[in-house]
């Protein structure tokens, strides 16, 4: 029976005896059909379990760019070397499919990039290997690099709890418990390095990947993850923020200033399938889409795929506390700053990566996004689409909004076939589509790109 939950109750009544032969659109019509592997696979994820790599992380007493010399109990290279450690350990029940390497170079001083001298920068790149000949990618990602009030501070504490602690236990506990887990798309778990002075790591590994032509197709990047109650007191435990850019590089404003498009950027529609996923599984967690790429004066690793052309999101806690980020650990004038442990708490940072591993499970399941296009040779009043097979893919889905409205509130099953004319103005609505294979994973919405020839 299909939902009737959002409907009005004169409608679904009417649905309900049979009177209307139609279902309206409404917003629960994205919603996605639960895996009962990723359903099995959320519960394993174990608030006591990212407390305890979260006490190791604090326990190196900075984890600064700079501390890279400070020796093997104390810096951000004792850290990656205990990250290391945890990965290998992690990819024993991968049956050889995850292996662990570290993405590093050195960074010559450049003063006006906030590199003060040459520095080592590097990051811990776990892979676990999908079963798709193309190879293509998710990341989940965070940075294990801290800072205080200064920022090139190598020497007094900089615990990051949860800047960036937090995420960075939420990518291993993912790791942990996805490595056991047949998927077809390749997912790399990877932990920056050198994010404070500029997302120096996170760019050096993009461009990497982009120079190697690995087929990016998403970067779920967390950061500041970890506390419920922000400086208003306030506790909001079951919301989390996903931030996505509106236009790729490459973009023509003034194109897309005449013919719309400028809210369905690949990085956008991945917020979207994101938020459709984690919201469907039982969490207690809700998405809330924010239009913008991060917040103001922050920024985040994700940015380093989007300068690459990846699509890529970012999650962050609901309300943040200033106090407690980039801040020497300080009593003044009777109030605690500093990046601790005590204001963590572990059930919320459970339930985000509960929300991650929905998202970066199914989306690693799922089909590939099709690649679409949009026949606009004829002035008329239809909507043609089509796209090439997507591999695994057995139907389609052409989803549908406004132009006015922010997520997808319609969908039309276009079987097996690659093209669909819709009776729907291509001049009045936004369209999508999307790949379900044979279990019903959907693939995030490809967006079609205008073709007059
Ligand atoms: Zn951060």
């Amino acid at each position: 029976m299909p939902s009737y939950r959002l409907l009005h109750r004169p409608v679904a009544l009417a649905l309900m005896l049979g009177l209307l032969a139609v279902l309206p659109a409404r917003a629960d019509v994205a919603a996605p059909p639960l895996d009962p592997a990723v359903a099995a696979v959320l519960p394993r994820i174990s608030a006591a379990q990212m407390r305890a790599t979260d006490e190791r992380l604090v326990g190196f007493g900075t984890r600064s760019t700079f501390s890279e010399r400070a020796g093997p109990k104390r810096g951000v290279f004792a850290a990656r070397a205990y990250l290391v450690e945890r990965f290998r350990q992690i990819a024993r029940s991968s049956g050889g499919r995850m292996t662990v390497a570290l993405d590093t170079y050195t960074q010559p001083a450049d003063p006006k990039k906030r590199i003060p001298r040459d520095v080592v920068i590097s990051s811990v790149i776990a892979t676990l290997r999908g079963d798709d000949p193309s190879g293509r990618t998710y990341v989940m990602s965070s940075h294990y690099d801290s800072r205080n009030t200064n920022n090139d501070d190598g020497d007094h504490d900089a615990p990051g709890a949860d800047d960036n602690g937090s995420a960075t236990s939420a990518v291993v506990e993912a790791a942990r418990v996805l490595a056991s887990v047949p998927l077809h798309a390749t997912v790399a778990f990877a932990c920056f390095d050198s994010e404070e002075q500029g997302l120096f790591g996170s760019a050096h590994y993009a461009q990497t990947l982009k120079a190697a032509h690995v087929d990016v197709e998403g970067d779920l990047n967390n950061d500041i993850i970890g506390a419920s109650i922000g400086d208003d007191g306030v506790k909001r435990d079951d919301v989390v923020r996903i931030f996505s850019e509106a236009l790729p590089p490459g973009t023509d404003p003034a194109r897309v200033n005449v013919i719309g498009g400028e809210n369905d950027s690949p990085s956008r529609e991945l917020a979207r399938f994101a938020k459709e996923t984690g919201d469907a599984y039982p969490i207690g967690l809700r998405g809330v889409l924010i239009f913008r790429a991060d917040r103001f004066l922050r920024g985040g690793d994700h940015e380093s795929f989007n300068a690459q052309g990846f699509p890529a999101i970012r999650f962050v806690e609901p309300v943040e506390n200033f106090n407690h980020q980039h801040q020497d650990v300080r009593v003044e004038n009777g109030v605690q700053y500093g990046d601790l442990l005590q204001y963590l708490d572990f059930d919320y940072l459970a339930k985000v990566t509960r929300y991650n591993v929905a998202a970066l499970a199914t989306l690693a399941l799922a089909p590939a996004t099709p690649k679409v296009t949009m026949d606009t040779k004829a002035l008329d009043n239809n909507t043609t689409l089509s796209w090439p097979p997507v591999p695994r893919a057995v139907r389609y889905e052409v989803l549908r909004r406004s132009t006015s409205d922010p997520v997808w509130t319609a969908v039309d099953d276009a079987g097996a076939a690659t093209t669909a004319t819709l009776k729907f103005s291509k001049d009045n609505w936004l369209f999508g589509v999307r790949a379900v294979d044979a279990e019903g994973h959907r693939s995030p919405a490809g967006y079609p790109t205008p073709v007059r020839s």
